[in-house]
C-alpha cells in the first residue's frame, strides 16, 4: 500500500506516537498505516495509529472525531472502507490452486487447437513407400 521508507518518515515525523490517542509507538507496538488526507492539500496520506486504533478503522468504527484527527469525511471514510474490501476480495478471490487450474485450462485449449491442424503423416507414407 504505501512505501516503507515513506512510512518511516511520516512515522518520525508524528513522533511515533497514534495519530489518534497520542500513544507513543513503545507502549502500543508498532504503529501502522490508515488512509487519511495530508494536513494541507487533498493528497492520500498514510497516518500512524496504534495496532488497537488500526483495528478499529479497518472494522469501521472510527468516529467524526477521529477521523477529523486523519483529516476525512464520514463520507470519504465509507469510500475508503469499501475500496479496502474490494482490494481484499480481488487479492484473496483465487487461490494458488485455482490459479494453476486455470493454467492447465489453458494449456489444454493450446493443445487442443495443436491437435486441430493439420498433421501431415509422414510414418504412415513412409511405410507405403517400401
Ligand atoms: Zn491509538
Amino acid at each position: 500500500m504505501t512505501d516503507s521508507a515513506e512510512f518511516d518518515l511520516i512515522r518520525r515525523k508524528h513522533h511515533y506516537r497514534c495519530s489518534i490517542c497520542r500513544q507513543p509507538e513503545k507502549v502500543t507496538g508498532t504503529l501502522l498505516p490508515v488512509k487519511g488526507k495530508a494536513p494541507e492539500g487533498d493528497a492520500v496520506y498514510p497516518y500512524p495509529v496504534c495496532p488497537d486504533h488500526h483495528a478499529r478503522y479497518m472494522q469501521g468504527f472510527f468516529t467524526g472525531i477521529e477521523l477529523k484527527k486523519i483529516g476525512i469525511s464520514v463520507e470519504e471514510y465509507r469510500i475508503i472502507l469499501a475500496e479496502i474490501t474490494a482490494d481484499r476480495e480481488d487479492g484473496d478471490g483465487l487461490s494458488a490452486a485455482e490459479k494453476g487450474s486455470l493454467a492447465k485450462e489453458e494449456t489444454i485449449k493450446k493443445i487442443q487447437k495443436a491437435q486441430k491442424m493439420k498433421i501431415p503423416k509422414v510414418h504412415s507414407d513412409y511405410k507405403k513407400d517400401i
